[in-house]
């Protein structure tokens, strides 16, 4: 007998439905199920989306219709979940349910012949075995975490775990993953970490705990660092049920777990689980619905929650859909409770250096500098960060006013001193410095502003005169100028070169460390007391009105660095500075005020109906002239205003939305390929998700427009990060 079946592949995303493709096959075949099918001239991946019914219409001719190659054998089905989650992101999104499902399996399923794959799955994965002795006994909650696990226990959620660093969140995590599995020996939890690479000590805290419990295979990765071996194993051990803990970057929100019963999601904030590509996905936010789908509980956590989520967190009765719990204490403060005035309990005390009394090129203020030398000379280790790789931005001509710019992009490129080089930061492109000015000769040629890389060698001339006092090993005595380090994109480009740096800072060899953001994200640095921000007032300024929500998270991540262990936590302190001492985002700072900062943050953003008070989506074309990516998108505008009020019902969808002129990118030229955007506003989510799907089809038919000659590409970008 004949069954005849939809079956979802990968070609070129176009139509938003996405091609879903009829095949036969003599075999009846499950939804989900994973079947190898023949696409042209080729043979690829699909997913059975649907069992066609019988063939009502008399139209299926078997003659025509292709057979399905073979089925993927050993794999079970994927669940009826993960396609709703799949078809759910697709639509959000606008992508085509075909891309978002085959993007969202390990490429080693496509990749692999039947024997190959067949080989794989006979190098079955060890059964997770129970042992009784654990390695690492989970330490007696703290009054709050108790009382944060009685809330999350008693009811549905989702919840957000509001929560200082150093608070015991991750403790927390850890305690709600073990009960659900202790519930059920099938259950199955999945923890999202933004960047794991800049976390090794979380994966180490969940591999030991739980290997104990249920043996070396129990915990897998699903992260983008890893090679498509270690990936498709990882998938297949959480898909198979052997796996029961994923712990992944935002590529696993996707994961197929067939009793997924938690989800956590660490530093929930954090912009990199928005995708930047393909289906343009938040994977906080998809959790939160995947929660649903699998009857799974969903605990996001964070110190500085995203403002987004702190809202959704507001009291019931005011319309908030998250429980919102507090744990405002660090772990230990209460034990220890030196407090120095003006300090938050146990929190490193803030201090603010008013930039406009220093001197006007001063990089460092005199305080600081002093304070800097104090703790070096009694063993600590201090922190220091600029948010700007590189020696200097800018190389500059006094004479011509020529700048190092970037030929193939509307940005400057940065010089690197360590190889003389100049280098886009956008395309790549690299030259080595050149000995005099290109374009009038005058050999004196200087760098402007400062990055990273100038910072580190300043601050090595600056404690020069001081000696440190200890010695960590033979080859870092005591009694030699302080230790300088830099970690940032830069010094950790090869492979392992991340690892040895930080635990190089962990080992005590190194005095001062200076770092981008890379430094102020989730480590645990136990002798580290002062932590500086050199230069965070862009921020304030930015046209980004995220920028302030990312500083604040951004600073109190970096005061997070500092006092972690408890008997340095009274006297450990926190350097602003600034020229705006009396800004309301760093008196919030000084006080942990969070709250204080989310309220004024979210005020002005009701007054202003910007997110969460609208939903908003961006148009990003990309085209060989700035006319074209322009015209592209004022034309698609025109266009919906043109034939959506012709579509029955659509004018009030249309009457909805507003739909913003097309404006240049902040950076407008990358790689020679012009960008421009467009904003796409409503107040409400729902007509702006119609309005999208709608206007899809407009969009397609206005790339045939001969004014958009030289249109590249185009994509939809719904609840976009940056604007
Ligand atoms: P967060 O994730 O909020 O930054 P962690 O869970 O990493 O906090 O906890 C901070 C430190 O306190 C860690 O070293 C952790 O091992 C320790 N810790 C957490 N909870 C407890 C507890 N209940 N008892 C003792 N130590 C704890
Ligand atoms: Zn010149
Ligand atoms: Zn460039």
């Amino acid at each position: 007998m004949t069954h005849w079946l939809s079956i979802l592949v990968n070609t070129p995303a176009h139509a938003q439905l996405g091609p879903v493709l009829t095949y036969q096959s003599e075999h009846a075949l499950a939804p989900g199920t994973l079947v190898r099918v023949p696409l042209g001239k080729r043979e690829t991946l699909g997913v059975v989306w649907n069992v066609a019914p019988s063939d009502a219409t008399g139209e299926l001719d078997s003659g025509k219709i292709r057979a399905i190659a073979g089925t993927l054998q050993g794999v079970a089905p994927l669940s009826s979940a993960w396609q709703q989650l799949v078809t759910f992101a697709a639509n959000y999104y606008q992508r085509s349910v075909g891309e978002v499902a085959l993007a969202a399996l390990p490429p080693q399923l496509r990749e692999l012949s039947p024997e190959q794959m067949q080989r794989r799955l006979a190098r079955k994965p060890q059964a997770a075995k129970a042992q009784e002795a654990s390695a690492h006994p989970a330490p007696a909650l703290s009054p709050e975490q108790a009382t944060v696990v009685a809330q999350i226990e008693a009811a549905a959620g989702p919840f957000l775990l509001f929560g200082s660093t150093g608070s015991g969140k991750t403790e927390v995590y850890l305690h709600c993953v073990q009960q659900v599995l202790a519930q059920d020996p099938q259950a199955q939890a999945l923890v999202m970490v933004p960047e794991i690479n800049l976390t090794p000590q979380l994966e180490e805290r969940f591999k030991t705990r739980f290997a104990a419990l249920y043996g070396e295979d129990a915990v897998v990765s699903l992260h983008s660092g890893m090679t498509n071996p270690q990936r498709l194993k990882s998938w297949l051990a959480a898909h198979s049920g052997v796996a029961r803990i994923v712990l992944g970057t935002r590529m696993a929100v996707f994961a197929s777990l067939p009793k997924l019963r938690l989800i956590v999601v660490d530093e929930e904030h954090d912009p990199s689980y928005k995708s930047g590509e393909g289906a343009r996905y938040s994977a906080r936010d998809l959790a939160v619905y995947r929660g649903r789908l699998d009857g799974a509980k969903v605990l996001l956590g964070s110190a500085t929650p995203s403002l987004e989520s702190w809202h959704q967190s507001r009291p019931a009765d005011q319309g908030g859909r998250y429980v919102r719990l507090h744990m405002p204490s660090r772990i230990g403060a209460v034990a220890n409770p030196v407090n120095r005035p003006g300090a938050v309990l146990g929190l490193p005390l803030v201090r603010r250096v008013d930039m406009n009394h220093q001197h006007r090129k001063a990089v460092f203020s005199i305080p600081l500098l002093d304070a800097i030398k104090e703790r070096v000379l009694r063993g600590e280790q201090c922190m220091v960060f600029l948010n700007r790789r590189g020696y200097a931005p800018v190389l500059h001509c006094g004479e011509c006013d020529w700048k190092s710019e970037c030929p193939h992009c509307s940005a400057f490129r940065v010089f690197h001193k360590i190889d003389r080089t100049l280098r886009c930061h956008h395309c790549g492109f690299t030259e080595r410095v050149p000995r005099a000015c290109p374009k009038c000769g005058n050999p004196d040629i200087t760098p402007l502003g400062r990055g990273t890389e100038q910072i580190e060698e300043h601050l090595a001339e600056l404690l020069a005169d001081i000696r440190r006092p200890h010695s960590v090993s033979a080859e870092f005595p005591e009694g030699e100028p302080p230790r300088v380090a830099r970690i940032d994109a830069d010094s950790t480009r090869l492979k392992g070169a991340l690892e040895s740096q930080l635990a190089a800072v962990h080992a005590g060899d190194v005095d001062v460390l200076v770092g981008t953001q890379m430094i102020a994200k989730g480590h645990d640095f136990r002798r580290i007391t002062l932590v500086a921000a050199v230069n965070p007032d862009g921020a304030l300024f930015s046209s980004d009105f995220r920028a302030p929500e990312r500083l604040f998270s951004l600073l109190m991540q970096a005061a997070g660095r500092a006092g972690r262990e408890a008997s340095l936590g009274a006297t450990s302190e926190v350097w602003i500075q600034t020229f705006q001492p009396a800004h309301p985002l760093y008196a919030a700072l000084k006080q942990y005020d969070y709250p204080a900062f989310a309220e004024q943050q979210l005020l002005e953003r009701e007054q202003a109906a910007m997110p969460p008070f609208s939903a908003q989506a961006l148009v990003r074309a990309e085209a060989r002239t700035q006319e074209a990516a322009q015209a592209f998108l004022n034309l698609a505008s025109a266009s919906a205003h043109t034939h959506m009020p012709q579509w029955e019902g659509w004018a009030e969808v249309l009457a909805q939305i507003t739909l913003y002129p097309a404006v240049p990118m902040t950076i407008q030229r990358i790689a020679n390929v012009e960008r421009a955007q467009m904003l796409v506003e409503s107040p409400s989510r729902q007509a702006l998700q119609q309005f999208l799907s709608g206007w899809q089809s407009l969009l397609h038919a206005t790339r045939a427009e001969p004014d958009c000659k030289g249109l590249i590409r185009w994509a939809i970008d719904v609840d976009p990060l940056a604007i």
